[in-house]
């Protein structure tokens, strides 16, 4: 089981998407949405509110809204 690079959510096997950079570092996204964020809108998942991270960082209990 891998989680979302971006927003930490865990990918199950057979969805999502891995990406290799040429570095050799491995991120995997849960959706494109989360691809989209990283890589074109370059944002930082400690600034995105619907993230683990910012969450981890914020210490709130935010539910994911879909
Ligand atoms: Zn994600």
């Amino acid at each position: 089981m891998s989680t979302c690079t971006f927003c930490g959510s865990e990918i199950e096997k057979g969805t999502g998407k891995m990406f290799v950079y040429a570095n050799g570092k491995i991120a995997y996204f849960c959706s494109r949405g989360c691809e989209k964020n990283l890589h074109k809108l370059k944002r930082k998942p400690l600034k995105t509110p619907w993230t683990a991270e910012y969450r981890k960082e914020h210490k709130k209990g935010v539910k994911k809204a879909e």
